[in-house]
């Protein structure tokens, strides 16, 4: 298939995951509280597995793949108390970057794929509030 840099796909993949939390010294985040989080990989490339000649795939990388690093992300947090089984203060905003990091070393390592980019991580706390962690240019 022709290809062109104005052409840009973009994959995301999600899961969920339910954990404990409490925010040290905030008013009401103080306490100890649950919340099933969800996150969202967002991956961007111009080039399908095909064009850069690795396979017939079609694909800019297999959903399987990315599945598979999330999951390995998952079982970190999944069903335990975030403040024991992470260095930070687990606001959304601190696993958001963390999360980005993460998945963005181990998809670099993992596959060395020059082709595709992680764009964004999205963390869910609940239904109704999110934080995108992304890099940018400037
Ligand atoms: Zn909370």
């Amino acid at each position: 298939m022709d290809w062109s840099d104005a052409m840009t796909y973009e994959l995301r993949v999600t899961d969920t995951f339910d954990s404990a939390h409490f925010l040290p010294g905030h008013e009401k985040c103080g306490k100890m509280h649950g919340h099933t989080y969800r996150i969202e990989l967002f991956i961007t490339g111009k080039r399908l597995l095909e064009d850069v000649g690795e396979n017939k795939s079609c694909m800019l990388i297999d959903f399987k793949r990315l599945k598979e690093v999330m999951a390995s992300l998952i079982t970190k947090f999944d069903h335990q108390v975030l403040n024991e089984v992470f260095d930070d203060v687990p606001t959304a905003e601190n696993l958001a970057r963390y999360c980005y990091y993460y998945l963005k070393k181990v998809i670099e390592t993992k596959y060395h794929m020059k082709e595709i980019q992680v764009a964004r991580v999205r963390i869910w706390e609940g239904l109704n509030s999110y934080c995108d962690f992304y890099e940018t240019n400037t």
